[in-house]
């Protein structure tokens, strides 16, 4: 077994790593400042071809694949969490979902401009009433009018919804038939009035990459914009969301290896009763803990990877890198507070920031007890968490 990665997924990191340093984070603070959408640095993201390593050539990718997913994903939150979103709106939940569900022609229209960082995504499932039952939660229909379905009902929590130019929404069809009265739909907000996003104040996130509630009123979708057949949206979306958990987990890996950095170097500078806290037994302690589970967590992470990477089901492997990815990150956000003692509330650390995003992440792409019944109910036997075939496109596609 070789556990190195190639040299052209260390290659993506170095970009990662140039890019945000030289061009994103020294132009952040002023949209911060302002609020306004970042669009122009989002695109720097993707002309750096950072959103595409997943796909095909032909819809400007470069099939590097799901480890490459991986890297990347954990090298920008490491250094930038606010733009671990676009790692799931531009790259895997909204793009990629396209990519394999949707006909040709949707593929040609969406999914080039999506991945170039031309276009801002969204994935809107979660609703008011609950997104851990995404199904039975669901109150948002589609009415089919002739050439259009028309939309009503409200979305929560829906990233990157103010700014969306192109979108995955699901919505109930038939709403007495439960989950498979669901489809999905791609929607292009700014095409007509009946779409309304107001992002929701939260504090310790950043104050322009938003997630929203979102108000739908008779919204009008084409008919060629339905993605898969009416009732096959429930499918569509946990498909969408084992390749968010990809990026989740590798999200909440570099937000643990943020704090283990930090605390790293804290520990070794600050004195207190004559030697550095670094010596201290109970603080090693809480390095060596962090330092193993990121080193577990990450070899979860490249093992659901590598299962993506061969074309198998990976619900089971998702699932529990991402429970225990969630864990870990708590751990360490927990641990680097401690170790910083009241410094951890200091504005002038990025602790605090750091703990909202891992907060936010434990619940993003299903909270930790949704991953813990699903992983109990296939450890029990119950369910074959892999039961599912999966949905992947292999081939161009045609002219
Ligand atoms: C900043 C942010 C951005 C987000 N972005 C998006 C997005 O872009 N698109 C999108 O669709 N969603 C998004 N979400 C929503 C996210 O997916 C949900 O928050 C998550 O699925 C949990 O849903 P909920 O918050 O409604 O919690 P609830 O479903 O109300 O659950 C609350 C608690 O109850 C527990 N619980 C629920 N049912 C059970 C059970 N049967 N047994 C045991 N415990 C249970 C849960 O584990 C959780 O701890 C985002 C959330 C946040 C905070």
């Amino acid at each position: 077994m070789d556990l190195t990665l190639p040299p052209e997924i260390e290659q993506a990191r170095d970009t990662v790593r140039r890019v945000l340093e030289d061009e994103i984070l020294p132009a952040t603070p002023a949209y911060e400042e302002s609020g306004e959408f970042p669009r122009p640095l989002v695109e720097k993201l993707g002309a750096a071809g950072l959103f595409g390593v997943a796909f095909g050539e032909d819809v400007g990718g470069t099939a590097m694949g799901f480890q490459a997913v991986a890297a990347i994903a954990e090298e920008i939150s490491r250094l930038a969490p606010e733009y671990g979103y676009c790692m799931n709106m531009q790259a895997m939940t909204c793009p990629f979902t396209i990519y394999n569900w949707g006909t040709e022609e949707q593929v040609r229209r969406f999914v080039p401009d999506l991945v170039a960082g031309r276009k801002m995504g969204m994935f809107a499932l979660s609703e008011p009433g609950g997104g851990s039952d995404a199904a039975g939660a669901m109150k948002t229909t589609a009415r089919r009018d002739g050439a259009v379905y028309r939309l009503n009902g409200s979305k929560q929590w829906i990233t990157f919804a103010n700014a969306c130019d192109t979108g995955l929404l699901f919505a109930k069809t038939d709403p007495a038939a439960g989950h498979r009265g669901i489809t999905a739909f791609i929607v292009e907000p700014r095409s007509g009035p009946g779409f309304a996003a107001d992002p929701i104040a939260m504090t310790g996130l950043s104050n322009c990459l938003r997630s929203c509630a979102v108000f739908l009123d008779d919204f009008a979708v084409p008919v060629e914009n339905r993605l898969g057949e009416e009732g096959e949206g429930f499918k569509i979306a946990m498909n969408g969301l084992d390749y968010g958990r990809l990026t989740v987990t590798a999200r909440l890996i570099g937000l643990a290896r943020a704090c283990l950095d930090l605390a790293r170097d804290y520990a070794k500078e600050r004195v207190v009763f004559g030697h550095p806290i670094a010596t201290y037994q109970m603080v090693q302690h809480l390095i060596a803990d962090m330092t193993v589970n990121i080193e577990a967590a990450r070899l979860m992470l490249y093992r659901m990877a590598w299962t993506m990477d061969r074309g198998e089901p990976a619900t089971r492997e998702a699932s529990q890198a991402k429970y225990f990815a969630s864990t870990t990150a708590k751990h360490a956000a927990q641990s680097a507070a401690e170790i910083f003692g009241g410094y951890a509330l200091a504005d002038e650390y990025p602790i605090k920031k750091i703990t909202a995003y891992v907060n936010m992440l434990n619940m993003g792409e299903g909270s930790p007890n949704t991953q813990r019944i699903l992983i109990a109910e296939d450890s029990l036997g119950f369910k074959d968490a892999n039961r599912h075939p999966v949905r992947r496109r292999t081939g161009p596609v045609a002219e």
